[in-house]
């Protein structure tokens, strides 16, 4: 049979390292490829030099992941439709709000018999309700697509400390354990669950919950607040994810991309960061000049999640049974004051 031949469309922090988990992995496993194609949305560095180029020439992304070495089998690549051409594996990581309109430049450009996993924490929000990224791109690209989530802050993977994370699948244990074999090292341990909302949704929405943690850090009020904040966020997380796939199933969140994923970007992830920033200033520096200023090209995802949820709340009429997500989002647009999030009434 003919080998599989990945590509990565993305190639920030998470996306350079998944490059890297990928290439280790190809190169061991004959049933791959070892060329793992890694689309770079091009941008001039200060030098002068196109971040592609430097890529190739040193192995390294200097922008987004300084200090690692790739592999020498990735290689990066500017054109996103000649990225994906021949690829029958495509490992979506992107930050979620530019994946509408990649979508719409890959219709027709990809494989027939490609399949896909999206490592995208986030959603877009549509005129029906809410859509998964998962599920954009089956729906735009007619393909399926798995998803893997965990806990995983990049830098920490990227130098190889032990983490683990979750495949959800749909319908396709063979497929699912295919991804599992992609990313699976001894430092990377990943495990399949049959529920590619429940795994998903876990991934989006804990990013609200992160913004909610960094404002109580912020605001310097201690373990009990923030552990308080999480659980109360857990809940949140639960019951929204049943609400809108009643198929969801508990058992999910006690894994990696669960309770785990929500620990880890709780404590150390760049929506924390942020939101932390965002209650020290009293809120009077936006997130937008603050993820600038603190990220360097790296988005933040946890803001337009809570708007987007906002939004879906709001159309269902259940922003009374999501006081922290709904809190959060009036914290972002500055329509309430950091402190609110602990003058809510939570049930
Ligand atoms: P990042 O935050 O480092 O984002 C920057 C990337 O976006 C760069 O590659 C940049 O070139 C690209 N970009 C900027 N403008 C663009 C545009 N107009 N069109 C397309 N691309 C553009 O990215 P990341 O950390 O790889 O995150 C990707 C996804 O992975 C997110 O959904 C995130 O939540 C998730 N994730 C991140 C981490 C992490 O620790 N970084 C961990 C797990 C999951
Ligand atoms: P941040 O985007 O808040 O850094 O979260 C990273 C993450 O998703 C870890 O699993």
């Amino acid at each position: 049979t003919a080998k599989s031949r990945v590509t990565v469309v993305g190639s920030g922090n998470w996306g350079s390292v998944a490059a890297k988990l990928i290439a280790s992995n190809t190169l061991k496993l004959n049933s791959f490829h070892d060329e793992v194609s890694m689309w770079v949305f091009e941008e001039t560095l200060p030098t002068g030099e196109k971040l592609s180029q430097v890529i190739n020439r040193t192995n390294e992304n200097v922008k987004y992941l300084p200090g690692v070495k790739l592999g020498k089998n990735v290689v990066a690549n500017p054109d996103l439709e000649n990225a994906v051409k021949d690829a029958n594996l495509l490992v979506f990581v992107t930050p979620h709000q530019f994946m509408e309109g990649i979508c719409k430049r890959l219709v027709g450009k990809i494989r027939a018999d490609a399949e896909a996993i999206s490592l995208i924490k986030g959603m877009e929000v549509k005129r029906e309700g809410p859509c998964m990224i998962s599920t954009l791109i089956t729906e735009q690209l007619g393909i399926n697509c798995c998803v893997l989530m965990g806990a995983n802050i990049a830098n920490e993977i990227a130098v190889e400390k032990f983490s683990e994370a979750t495949v959800g699948y749909r319908k396709n244990k063979e497929m699912a354990e295919k991804w599992v074999q992609l990313f699976n090292t001894s430092y990377f341990m990943v495990s399949p669950v049959q529920d590619v909302e429940g795994v998903e949704l876990c991934g989006t929405l804990k990013n609200v919950v992160a913004i909610a943690a960094g404002l109580v850090d912020g605001l310097e009020m201690g373990n009990n607040t923030k552990a308080a904040i999480m659980r109360i966020g857990l809940r949140e997380m639960m019951a929204l994810s049943k609400l809108l796939f009643p198929s969801v199933k508990d058992s999910t969140f006690f894994e990696s991309c669960g309770v785990a994923d929500l620990i880890t970007t709780c404590l150390g992830g760049r929506n924390r960061k942020c939101a932390e920033a965002f209650a020290r200033n009293g809120g009077k520096r936006s997130f937008d000049e603050l993820e600038a200023e603190m990220l360097q090209g790296q988005k933040l995802q946890g803001v337009s999640t809570a708007k987007e949820v906002y939004e879906v709340l709001n159309h269902r009429g259940w922003l009374e049974l999501f006081p922290l997500f709904s809190t959060v989002h009036e914290i972002c647009i500055a329509r309430l004051p950091p402190i609110a999030i602990v003058n809510v009434k939570f049930k």
